[in-house]
C-alpha cells in the first residue's frame, strides 16, 4: 500500500428512478427556499415537472444557458437571482447548465441543488469554468459544489444517442485519469474502477436502446462516481491535452474527449507502464485499444479530422501540449506527443506495438 492523502467533499445524493418526486422534501430542507431555477430552453420539459412539483418555492425561472458559461450571461442570471431575492440555485440539466448554476454561485455564494440530466459529472465537483472573450478560465471553490445532487435516470431516456455517446465517454475519460492522476488514492481508484466497469457495460445498452431504465440508471450511477472521482483525485496528461486543443480549435468538449482518451492513455502508459495497471484489471491487457474500440462501438467519431482538427494543427498544438502536461506524474516527450495528436486526428486505432 502507497502512503496516500484522500480528502472527502460534503454534499447529500438523492439517487432512484423517480427520485425528481423528492424535490420538494430535498428543497424543503433549506430554510424558507426561494428557488432560482436554471434549466434551458432545450429541457423545457424536464424543467416543466420539476417547477409543478415546486410550486410557489419556485420565485424565478433562467432558460438560457450556452456552453462554456460566458461571464457576461452568469452576471445577468446571478443578477436575476438577487432581483428576485433567490436563496436557493436548482439546476436541471446538463454540464453546461449545472455550470452556470455554478458560475452563479461563485457570484452570490447562494447554495446549489442539481439535478443532472447528462453523465458530464460537473455536479460532483467544486470545479467552476467560465469563458470571457474566448478565454476560458477554471477554479476550484466549494462554495459552488452543489450541497444536493438529485438523479433521477427517468429524466435520460429522452437524452439523444449523440449526447449520451459523448458524455458517457467523457465520464469515463474522468475515471481512466483518476487510475493516476496526482490525487488518486485506494478510495478513488476502487471508486473509480467500479465506474469503469460498470460505464463500459451501461453505455452500449443506452446507446442501442435509449429507453432501457436499466442501462440509464447504470449510466448515471457510473457517472456520478467519475464525478466523484475528478474532483478528490483529479486530472492528468488527457485533461490536459483536452483543454489545449478545446482552447486552440474550439472543438466539441465531450466527443473530442472521447477522441482523445485512447491516445492519450496510449502516452501514459508509453512514460510509464505501471499507470495502467488497475485499468488492465477490469479492460484487459490492451487499455487504450480497448477505448477506441468502445468509442467506435458507441457510434462516435474516432478522428479529431473529422470535428475540426487538422494535420496542419499538429505544430501549433505540440509545444502548449508539452508545457500543460509538463507538471503531470506522466509527462509527455516531444515524440510522444507528436505520435498522440497525429493518431488522434487521424483517427488511427492505438496499437501496443506501434
Ligand atoms: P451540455 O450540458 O451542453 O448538454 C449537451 C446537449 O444535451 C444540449 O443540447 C442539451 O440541451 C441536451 N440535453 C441535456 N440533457 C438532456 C436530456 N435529459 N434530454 C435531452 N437532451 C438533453 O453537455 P454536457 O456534456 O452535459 O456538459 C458539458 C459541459 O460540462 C462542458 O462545458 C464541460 O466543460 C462541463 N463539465 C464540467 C465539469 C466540472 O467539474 N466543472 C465536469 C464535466 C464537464
Amino acid at each position: 500500500m502507497h502512503p496516500f492523502v484522500h480528502e472527502s467533499l460534503p454534499g447529500r445524493v438523492v439517487f432512484a428512478a423517480g427520485a425528481v418526486n423528492s424535490l420538494p422534501a430535498e428543497v424543503d430542507r433549506f430554510t424558507q427556499p426561494r428557488v432560482l431555477l436554471i434549466a434551458a430552453e432545450a429541457e423545457r420539459h424536464l424543467a416543466a415537472r420539476v417547477e409543478t412539483l415546486l410550486g410557489d418555492r419556485v420565485v424565478a425561472v433562467w432558460r438560457t444557458v450556452r456552453q462554456h458559461v460566458p461571464t457576461d450571461l452568469a452576471d445577468d442570471a446571478a443578477a436575476a437571482a438577487a432581483a428576485a431575492a433567490a436563496n436557493l440555485l436548482l439546476s436541471v440539466g446538463g454540464g453546461s447548465t449545472t455550470g452556470l448554476a455554478k458560475a452563479v454561485a461563485l457570484r452570490t455564494g447562494l447554495p446549489v441543488l442539481a439535478v443532472p440530466t447528462t453523465y458530464a459529472g460537473s455536479e460532483m465537483t467544486p470545479i467552476w469554468g467560465q469563458t470571457d472573450k474566448g478565454t476560458k478560465t477554471t477554479g476550484r471553490d466549494t462554495a459552488v459544489l452543489p450541497r444536493v445532487v438529485v438523479y433521477d435516470p427517468e429524466l435520460t431516456t429522452g437524452l439523444p444517442t449523440a449526447v449520451t455517446a459523448a458524455s458517457g465517454m467523457n465520464a469515463l475519460a474522468h475515471c481512466v485519469e483518476a487510475a493516476y492522476a496526482p490525487g488518486a488514492s485506494p478510495v478513488t481508484t476502487a471508486q473509480a474502477m467500479t465506474a469503469v466497469e460498470v460505464l463500459t457495460d451501461a453505455l452500449p445498452r443506452a446507446v442501442d436502446h435509449p429507453d432501457d431504465l436499466d442501462a440509464r440508471s447504470d449510466a448515471l450511477y457510473g457517472a456520478f462516481l467519475a464525478g466523484s472521482v475528478l474532483a478528490t483525485a483529479g486530472i492528468s496528461v488527457h485533461h490536459h491535452v483536452c483543454h489545449v486543443l478545446g482552447g486552440l480549435f474550439d472543438l466539441p468538449h465531450a466527443q473530442m474527449h472521447a477522441i482523445v482518451l485512447p491516445h492519450a492513455t496510449w502516452a501514459v502508459a508509453a512514460a510509464d507502464p505501471e499507470a495502467l495497471r488497475a485499468l488492465e484489471r477490469v479492460l484487459g491487457a490492451d487499455v487504450p485499444a480497448r477505448l477506441f474500440d468502445l468509442t467506435a462501438r458507441l457510434g462516435l467519431p474516432t478522428a479529431l479530422a473529422a470535428i475540426g482538427m487538422q494535420d496542419a494543427d499538429i505544430d501549433i498544438a505540440v509545444p502548449r501540449v508539452l508545457a500543460a502536461t509538463a507538471g503531470d506524474p506522466t509527462p509527455l516527450t516531444p515524440a510522444t506527443a507528436r505520435r498522440l495528436l497525429h493518431a488522434a486526428v487521424g483517427g488511427t486505432r492505438p496499437d501496443k506495438s506501434r
